[in-house]
């Protein structure tokens, strides 16, 4: 039994036995991942986009030799619930420059996060990203763009714009968005209502409900994560018992709907063992050929 060819699993970031091993540039990761099992990475732009095109040239000849999927994450401050236009047309920007560097890295998948609520009601902020996102899928046609998808985050902290309804009014726009489900941050925002395989499938049937097939190849983030009053305080490791969520009852609502998501996980140093650890999940639930 060997996990659906179409599911893709991998990690985010740099972990710690990477650099524990010796490695330093992200170029040695494509092969690094591949030797661990794993056949997706996710480049974070999260702090900034400064990679050089000649370094997401070589990235790209890497992940093709060792076929790994990649895809890209773009800058945290992304705000299409901004005021003012200049700010908007910024956030605009960063989602289209993480599309370029991501197609020169030979991916063709960005993942953003949408916007806050602000001094907003929650209502008006929501329909203003819904409103913006339209916008920006102008702006991604402009600029050459629109044969990638673009994956609108689910958030953890309940301040940001982001639960699970929220994202699929932004996919509703247009059919290349594809929505990003971090269950560790829809966990969060619940205070952990994330538990029976039946609370994962509801999400699974809302997506389905929403944007129909397409959502069968959604992007998922997963990693437990400690939280608080106002949600998400901080990613932890597979190794917590306390916050959860778990990967078994998603591995199985999974399984129950056909889904051919790419997974990341995104877990604090341990990423690349914990999706090898939910790639074995997968393998005890996935029994189709
Ligand atoms: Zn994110």
């Amino acid at each position: 039994m060997s996990i659906d060819k179409n599911i893709k699993i991998g990690y985010a970031g740099s972990c710690e036995r990477f650099h524990d091993e010796g490695h330093k540039s992200t170029v040695e990761m494509p092969k690094w991942a591949k030797e661990n099992g794993l056949n997706a990475y996710e480049y974070s732009f999260g702090n900034g986009i400064r990679m050089g095109h000649e370094t997401a040239e070589k990235i790209r000849i890497e992940a093709e030799i060792h076929d790994i999927l990649i895809s890209g994450h773009a800058p945290y401050y992304i705000n299409l619930a901004n005021l003012d236009d200049g700010m908007l047309e910024k956030s605009y920007t960063y989602v289209t420059s993480t599309a370029e560097m991501t197609r020169s890295m030979g991916g063709h998948r960005v993942i953003f996060h949408s916007g806050a609520q602000g001094k907003l009601k929650r209502g008006d902020a929501v329909s203003r990203v819904v409103e913006k996102s339209k916008i920006l899928v102008e702006r991604i046609h402009e600029r050459g763009y629109e044969d990638m998808t673009f994956c609108p985050e689910t958030m953890g902290k309940i301040g940001q714009i982001g639960d699970t309804t929220e994202v699929l009014q932004i996919c509703k726009t247009w059919d290349h968005f594809v929505p990003c489900v971090d269950f560790g941050h829809v966990n969060s925002r619940t205070h952990g209502g994330l538990k029976s395989v039946g609370d994962f499938r509801d999400i699974l049937d809302e997506i389905l409900q929403e944007i129909g097939e397409r959502g069968r190849n959604m992007h998922i983030h997963f990693s437990k994560i400690m939280y608080g009053k106002g949600g998400e305080v901080k990613h932890l490791t597979f190794e917590d018992t306390t916050y959860g969520p778990e990967f078994e009852p998603l591995a199985e609502a999974l399984d129950l709907l056909n889904f051919t998501p790419t997974i990341i996980c995104e877990s604090a140093g341990t990423q690349a063992d914990d999706a090898l650890y939910m790639k074995k999940v997968l393998e005890t639930y996935i029994s189709r050929a």
